[in-house]
């Protein structure tokens, strides 16, 4: 299998870049090079934002069962290429190819089958008083996206945004942009009308800058850390661009005195070390009531033990490696930070055995992590758990919000009004009570530095939205 390519998607076909540089692309897991691809300038960022503009009003005043039809049919095209994609995250990011079946592949498409009815049905225009209050598209959206989720973070920016009429210009992370040229494969199947999506791949300071500084593109949507969402707005706002983040996060999972402890700690680690840890939403600080907290450590090390590392594609395995060297890396001072800051070790570690080749780190849990240390401050990004006792539910709630970030967190009890209490008193953008299932329809995003604006569902096609007063 080939996996190089040479090409940026624009103005509705496959494309020469405009220089020879090039991305090298390496397998985590053996940390061979396996492709390169194209890395964009801001010659290339232009081409592709004039495309973007051109095609603008007529996507814009396309009907939203022709918005729908498309995205209909990127839904049938993506789905064709299923076990492709799956593999693919496999082999850019390392994450096992269950996982990447199921979550890196199923969830995104779950996404887009959301915006072919949200697109089919946008929201209706209001009358208040003698105005009539209109929604239309934002304009050319510049979508920047991270490595962890290569294909869901891109669909839930593309998705609603043509659902909305908006028209796109495409940066994915340079880690792992395989996965989005099979997206941009099924893109071309689809037929979507010439300009109205386009890849250009590329590095952060150059290709991403030049998005996110350029003039004719009229909002920003970005998922990535916050460091490079800082930056971004200060360059959307030289022209006042609107912007949506989605950025990182440091999750409380709270574990009441009356919680159903097998479960909460079993669905804890998991969630905790999915993906590798490599998910912005993970709840990496475990909060537990002091009477069972020794129990905890316990099932929580059992737990880590069984979370088996190894080549994505084996069967066998539950925990891939890390993205890249410099992922490692950063994980591993983050580790050696915390046992230094007085964490006390309860599983994983710096010494434990880990496969011969590839960014491998082992799944580590970390006891008595002082909720003021950088480990319960700091998101990690691996597959690293803090935890730490609570006397009570006010102390809990202390600690969760205790916190720059404020993405999503948990709350376990045998009393479903009492973690609703709890849950309201969090200060993140979303909460899960019990280990409830995942909502494709509900809103996603944070609050303080976890982010601005919301992703899927209604309330992420509204992010692609202006209203407008008509006064008659
Ligand atoms: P990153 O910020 O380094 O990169 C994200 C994207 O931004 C990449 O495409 C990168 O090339 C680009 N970029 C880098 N520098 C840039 C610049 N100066 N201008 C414009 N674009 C630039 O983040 P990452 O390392 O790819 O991803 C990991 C981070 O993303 C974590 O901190 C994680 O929490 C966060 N994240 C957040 C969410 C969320 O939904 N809140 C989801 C996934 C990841």
């Amino acid at each position: 299998m080939d996996l190089a390519r040479t090409d940026f998607y624009l103005d509705g076909q496959w494309s020469a870049a405009d220089s020879r540089d090039t991305v090298a692309v390496r397998n985590p897991a053996t940390e061979d090079v396996i492709a390169t691809v194209p890395a964009g300038t801001a010659a290339d960022v232009d081409r592709a934002v004039a495309a973007a503009r051109a095609a603008f009003p007529g996507w814009a005043d396309a009907a939203p069962a022709e918005r729908a039809a498309r995205l209909d049919r990127l839904h049938a095209a993506l789905s064709a290429r299923a076990d492709e994609i799956a593999r693919t995250v496999a082999l850019e990011l390392g994450t096992p190819l269950k996982v990447s079946t199921r979550v890196q592949t199923g969830l995104p498409l779950t996404v887009l089958h959301s915006y072919v009815e949200l697109a089919a049905r946008p929201p209706a225009d209001e009358t208040i008083g003698n105005s009539l209050v209109v929604r239309e598209p934002v304009g050319v959206v510049g979508a920047i996206t991270p490595w962890n989720y290569p294909l869901h973070q891109v669909v839930a920016k593309l998705a609603p945004a043509l659902a909305a009429g908006c028209t796109v210009v495409l940066k994915p992370s340079e880690l792992t942009p395989l996965t989005a040229y099979l997206l941009f494969d099924a893109i071309h199947e689809a037929g979507f009308p010439p300009g109205v999506v386009n890849l250009v791949t590329g590095t952060g300071p150059v290709v991403g800058e030049a998005i996110a500084a350029h003039p004719d593109v009229d909002m920003v949507s970005f998922t990535g850390s916050t460091a490079t969402g800082r930056r971004i707005s200060h360059l959307a706002a030289d022209r006042i661009a609107r912007v949506a983040l989605e950025l990182g996060g440091k999750s409380a999972n709270i574990v009441l005195d009356d919680a159903d402890l097998a479960t909460a700690v079993k669905v804890g680690v998991g969630n905790a070390f999915l993906n590798s840890g490599q998910t912005c939403a993970a709840w990496t600080r475990l909060l537990v009531h002091r009477d069972r907290y020794d129990e905890t450590l316990d099932l929580a090390a059992k737990a880590a033990a069984g979370y088996r590392l190894g080549d994505p594609f084996d069967p066998a395995t539950r925990l891939g490696p890390l993205v890249s060297a410099a992922q490692r890396e950063r994980v591993r001072e983050h580790v050696a930070r915390g046992l230094a800051d007085g964490g006390r070790l309860v599983a994983g570690g710096p010494d434990a055995p880990l496969p011969e080749r590839g960014y491998f780190v082992a799944p580590t849990v970390i006891a008595d992590v002082d909720p003021d240390s950088a480990l319960a401050q700091e998101e990690v990004f691996g597959p690293v758990l803090a935890v730490m006792p609570f006397d009570d539910e006010d102390e809990a709630v202390r600690i969760a919000n205790n916190s720059r970030y404020g993405l999503a967190g948990a709350v376990w009890s045998a009393d479903g009004e009492r973690a609703l209490r709890v849950a309201r008193r969090l200060r993140t953008g979303a909460v899960d009570v019990n280990g409830a299932p995942f909502n494709p329809l509900a809103p996603f995003g944070g609050y303080k530095q976890s982010g601005l604006g919301r992703e899927l569902g209604r309330h992420g096609l509204e992010e692609f939205l202006q209203v407008k007063a008509i006064q008659r």
